[in-house]
């Protein structure tokens, strides 16, 4: 802690990363050079640069990577289960140990999706009181009734309340948890009057969807899919055809459920038959991942969808995404950088390794693009200028 404290005192100084191997968060390898940093984003490239120095030079070097779809309010209490009903104080605390743990893995934006409890720990964060990743946030999310009931000015309303909350983006379910049998909750008109209202405040749409509500969102014209378990591969060709971001998740958040079953076990849908299903259906998701990955035209991003364990083992995403969906290593990392940050609208500001963008830069031990595995590797983590970890070998 003693190196963070220093860190953010010497923040406003430039810092120079003596780097060896550097991947650009788009798919390139920029040759060894010296970084500059200073005022919280990269100033330049000079090879001649002096100044206070982190000796990168035995690591790889890249953009900080960005989780679409994490929920940081969920953790386990001091009894060891989930914290069902946490106090406020144990809610914020929580929500703020999900995040710290979150960006010492490297991750250093992610998309909460999400909680009204996420806003102060994304205000804090912001105004440099805690340590963590940039958060966007949906707050609470949407839900449909599975009746077709709301009309479309309550839609709207909801969606504008959201807004009024200080919400980044709307989070939307259009399908029930796959625990308890997946069906759909909202029609495709309901679905398009909540997207259009979120367009029209300059708000993203990101919509759960299982079966064919996957093209049914595509069509209602919504920004990102999330999941899109028993999708088949119409489904996955419309997420295509309509410029909708992909977000599939088969590295994390089934295994971490299944490995702490007993902290989970009771509470909600976390039942013995949600975890049969849960269990069943994992290989399902491998199938429309790769369906995701090998279909011509689909962005698919890099997401979680990280519940309490997962914290701080986001990266095990990766890892997984090249095993079993046929990405590749290089593919998988760019799903976490430059096209993770232009479906959250940032791709000017963050997911690139270039001069401009915001200094969110991480360090691995070994070239992830080479050995997925690396990126269980982090040595170094960088956000906007301000080190938050360094345990490499390096002189500083
Ligand atoms: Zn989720």
């Amino acid at each position: 802690m003693l190196g963070w404290a220093f860190a953010l005192v010497v923040a406003q100084e430039p810092i120079v990363l003596e780097a060896g191997r550097i991947l650009d968060g788009r798919g390139g390898v920029i040759p060894a050079t010296r970084i500059v940093v200073s005022g919280g984003r990269i100033e330049r490239f000079d090879p001649a640069a002096t100044g206070r120095r982190y000796d990168l030079g035995g690591y790889t070097l890249m953009p900080g990577w960005i989780d679409g779809h994490v929920h940081l309010d969920s953790f386990f209490g001091a009894d060891g289960r989930l914290a069902a009903e946490p106090t406020p104080a144990e809610l914020a605390l929580g929500t703020a140990g999900s995040a710290w743990r979150t960006l010492l893995a490297g991750f250093t934006t992610v998309q909460a999706l999400g909680e009204a409890s996420d806003k102060p720990v994304r205000d804090a964060i912001d105004r440099g009181l805690l340590a963590g990743p940039r958060i966007l946030t949906s707050l609470e999310w949407i839900e449909g009734k599975g009746d077709s009931s709301g009309s479309d000015d309550d839609l709207r309303a909801l969606v504008r309340l959201r807004k009024a909350q200080g919400a980044d983006l709307v989070k939307i379910f259009a399908s029930k948890s796959m625990r308890v049998g997946a069906g759909p909750t909202l029609s495709e008109h309901q679905l398009r009057v909540l997207c259009d209202e979120a367009r029209a405040l300059g708000l993203r749409s990101v919509v759960h969807a299982y079966r064919s509500q996957v093209a049914v969102a595509a069509r209602a014209g919504c920004s990102q899919v999330e999941h899109a378990t028993y999708a088949t591969g119409a489904d996955i060709r419309a997420l295509a055809e309509h410029g909708t971001y992909f977000s599939p998740q088969v590295g994390i958040v089934i295994q971490n459920y299944l490995e702490n079953k007993a902290r989970y076990l009771g509470f909600g849908n976390y039942t013995e038959e949600g975890f049969r299903i849960m269990e069943r259906d994992l290989p399902l998701d491998f199938e429309v991942c790769r369906l995701g990955v090998g279909t011509p035209g689909v962005k698919t991003i890099f997401s979680t969808d990280a519940t309490a364990g997962a914290h701080g083992r986001n990266a095990e995403e990766f890892v997984v995404r090249v095993r079993e969906c046929g990405q590749t290593a290089m593919a998988a990392l760019v799903s976490a950088q430059s096209l993770a940050a232009e479906a959250l609208g940032m791709g000017d500001r963050i997911g690139t390794l270039a001069p401009g963008y915001q200094a969110d830069l991480i360090a691995t031990d070994g070239d992830p693009s080479v050995d997925i595995t690396a990126t269980r590797r982090v040595v170094f983590v960088m956000r906007a200028g301000v080190v938050y970890r360094w345990d490499g070998r390096g002189k500083r």
